[in-house]
């Protein structure tokens, strides 16, 4: 076993030929890696961050999305297999490849059990806003807890770990990969390759190719280590795409975030209960269609075709107290023109935004915990739920900005997590599991807990076909 914590590669053996490299130590990655080990097979798991900021975009989750027939100990009541596949074609309206999305729901019922017994825990069932606790089971300690169990495990295997080591290049002639190369010019061989090196929500460039100029100014919600550097190799060699350049999940988060990792921190919940205002001090959607849960994965798009990419959210002091308080602290102020020219905002039309949907607003108090269908008259658009009016000072604003979670643009694959090539034929030795491929299964649209789910289900898949070639196992 060999894990490079101190960066000094010197007692690392280049010349080895592994069975199988894994690169990228997220979730996907330790699943392939472990059930390659747990068969036989030698494993080496290359990471480009250090040790301590390894596992990209797992280390913020907080849980995954697991069909059952009956409840267990982490998940209420049933979620049948045919209403998992309901939810999945009504959000990615039946843009998904429906062979491994069955793939991916009928192996979910497997995870809890497949994860608790190699270190995860889980917390009970969970109640409350979000009403996941029947569809979502919820990993205890969150998905750095996860990353450290499914680690710790992996290295009790004897799985490798090579960390600050950047692949730049997959060795591929034909569909065939022998090896990798690393930024630093080092070469590492291998019989069989499994990427599950993230997608490239942190590469701005690659985004403006989707999404134009207006990419430059999302935040990216995760690791800026998933660059996509991979998956370019991969395409570059022939592997066949799969997914739109400018599909992802993205939501509106708080425009202080970090530029990058900012996680699930920086989200605001508070959209429903005010009104959201683009630069040019006008509303632009309806910010009471549905509950926010349902809709918050929307907001991300629509602020990014607003001008400048930027939105704000106004409430009162009434509105303020109805959602969880966000991490950032609300500008505030006790006029409504103070406050708009506090966020760069023209104070007039900020007054004249509110007046409106002020006077639009029905009589009588809003039901948050039902749709209360309490909606405005006569404006365009209109807010169809908890529409109260802005009223009582001292009034609150959040800056907002599109904050990309993950991109869905990437390599197609089969039902063994074979990449496929430009001819439709699966390469030889070459793997796929995680965000790299989950747009095979998100063609647009989310289900929340489901990237967990499908990086799970095909990093298992990917290390168990692996070593299946191999004869091991
Ligand atoms: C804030 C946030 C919250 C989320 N919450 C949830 C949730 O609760 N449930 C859910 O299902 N999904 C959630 N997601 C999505 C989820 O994170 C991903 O679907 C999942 O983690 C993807 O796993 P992965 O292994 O494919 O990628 P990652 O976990 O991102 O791992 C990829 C790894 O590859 C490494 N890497 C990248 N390029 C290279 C290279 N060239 N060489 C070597 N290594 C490389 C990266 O450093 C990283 O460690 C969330 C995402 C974010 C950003």
């Amino acid at each position: 076993m060999y894990t490079n914590t101190d960066n000094d590669l010197s007692r690392f053996d280049f010349s080895q030929l592994w069975d199988v490299l894994v690169i990228g130590a997220g979730n996907a990655g330790l699943c392939a890696a472990i059930t390659a080990a747990e068969a036989g097979c030698s494993v080496l798991v290359i990471e480009v961050a250090s040790r301590d900021m390894r596992g990209g975009n797992t280390r913020h989750t907080r849980n995954l999305r697991a069909m059952h027939d009956a409840p267990t100990d982490v998940l209420t009541d049933a979620y049948s297999f045919e209403e998992y596949y309901d939810d999945l074609i009504r959000v990615t309206r039946g843009i998904t490849n429906e062979t491994l999305a069955s793939l991916t729901l009928e192996k979910s019922a497997e995870l809890t059990s497949w994860l608790g017994a190699r270190g995860v825990r889980f917390q009970p069932a969970l109640s409350g806003t979000l009403n996941l606790g029947r569809t979502n089971a919820f990993f205890l300690g969150g998905g750095r807890a996860l990353l450290n169990s499914l680690c710790r495990h992996a290295e009790g295997l004897g799985v490798g770990f090579l960390y600050e080591a950047e692949v730049t290049t997959l060795r591929m002639e034909d569909g065939y990969c022998d090896g990798v190369t690393l930024a630093d010019g080092r070469e590492l061989q291998a019989k069989k390759v499994i990427t599950t090196a993230g997608g490239f929500e942190a590469n701005l460039d690659w985004l403006a190719e989707g999404w134009g100029e207006a990419a430059r100014n999302f935040l990216v919600r995760g690791t800026p280590h998933n660059t996509g550097t991979v998956l370019r190799s991969l395409l570059d060699h022939g592997a066949r795409p799969v997914g739109a350049l400018d599909q992802c999940h993205a939501v509106a988060i708080d425009a202080r975030a970090p530029k990058f990792d900012g996680g699930i921190a920086s989200r605001i919940d508070g959209v429903p209960f005010g009104i959201v205002l683009n630069r040019d001090a006008e509303r632009f959607y309806d910010e009471g269609e549905d509950f926010w849960p349902k809709r918050y994965a929307i907001w991300g798009r629509l602020v990014a075709a607003q001008p400048d990419q930027i939105a704000y959210a106004i409430l009162d002091s009434v509105g303020v107290d109805r959602f969880m308080p966000s991490v950032f602290t609300p500008i505030r102020e006790d006029s409504i023109e103070g406050l708009a020219a506090k966020l760069e905002l023209d104070p007039a039309a900020t007054r004249a935004a509110v007046d409106a949907f002020n006077a639009a607003c029905p009589p009588g108090p809003i039901d948050q915990s039902v749709l209360d269908g309490c909606g405005t008259s006569g404006l365009s658009p209109e807010k169809t739920n908890w529409a109260a009016p802005i009223a009582k000072p001292p009034f609150y604003g959040f800056p907002l900005r599109p904050g990309i979670t993950f991109t869905y643009m990437g390599v197609e694959v089969n039902e063994s997590a074979q990449i496929l090539m430009q001819d439709g034929r699966p390469s030889a030795n070459l793997f796929a599991a995680g965000e790299i491929m989950a747009g095979n299964v998100l063609g647009q649209g989310y289900l929340a807990g489901i990237g967990m789910t499908i990086g799970a289900v095909f990093g298992r898949i990917a290390g168990a076909e692996a070593a299946r070639q191999l004869n091991r196992g």
